[in-house]
């Protein structure tokens, strides 16, 4: 049986970390926990930490450090976490988030293996990005090759099939710039502690799920 293990993959959007996301929890049998999905999923429940969330979110802002390590204490906590792993997706977005992890995972007695930055060139993602379409529906994820009828119909329930408001050139540029802000104090501090791999992210899903093994692999056996 394949071990567990803990990890953190960092990534531009579009780099395709939710598709290698999906089969490394898979692979290794651990959580998928992407800090996006559970604010989602309190939203939508409405528990006390979703209505919080939402008057945050409501108002333009981000969801603070003190909320989200709170989010993460407790998830990391779950047996599950504990004898597998985890994959942390979303998960730290600051330097104070990463030295609260830090505290997690020792006060756990587990380490995190390793950080991974799955990297892809930012015109490629925003090649990918401006070609991406939604199913309004379902949600699916469909690649425009630019010659579709607009909007087309959803191979899995039928909905509509369009690109999403948010992602024009302009917003997709902003939301970029962002995560390189956000992220680039994040890769100093994991670099210093000798905790980061880039991994490159361009390639078939294939070849970069190999990649990623690879990478969590040889982390483990430092
Ligand atoms: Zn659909």
């Amino acid at each position: 049986m394949i071990p567990g293990a803990r990890f953190i993959i960092l990534g531009r959007q579009g780099a395709g970390k939710g598709t290698q996301c999906v089969r490394l929890s898979r692979h290794y049998v651990v959580p998928h926990i992407s800090t996006g999905d559970m604010l989602r999923v309190a939203v939508r429940e409405r528990t006390e930490l979703g209505l919080a969330a939402r008057e945050i979110m409501d108002a333009g802002g981000l969801v603070g450090d003190d909320i989200m390590i709170g989010i993460v204490d407790e998830r990391l906590r779950r047996d599950d976490a504990r004898s597998r792993g985890y994959i942390l997706d979303g998960f730290p977005r600051t330097v104070k988030q990463a030295e609260a992890l830090f505290d997690i995972t020792e006060g756990l007695k587990k380490p995190l293996d390793v950080v991974i930055d799955l990297d892809v060139p930012r015109e490629l993602v925003l090649q990918r990005l401006s070609a991406r379409r939604v199913c309004r529906d379902c949600g699916t994820n469909y690649v425009a090759s630019g010659r579709e009828r607009q909007p087309w119909i959803c191979d899995v329930c039928g909905g509509d099939v369009t690109q999403r408001d948010d992602d024009t050139p302009e917003a997709i540029n902003k939301r970029l710039d962002l995560y390189e802000e956000q992220t680039s104090p994040l890769i100093e501090f994991y670099g210093e502690a000798d905790r980061l791999t880039v991994v490159d992210g361009v390639g078939t899903p294939d070849q970069v799920f190999n990649k990623l093994t690879l990478a969590v692999g040889a982390s483990q056996k430092k």
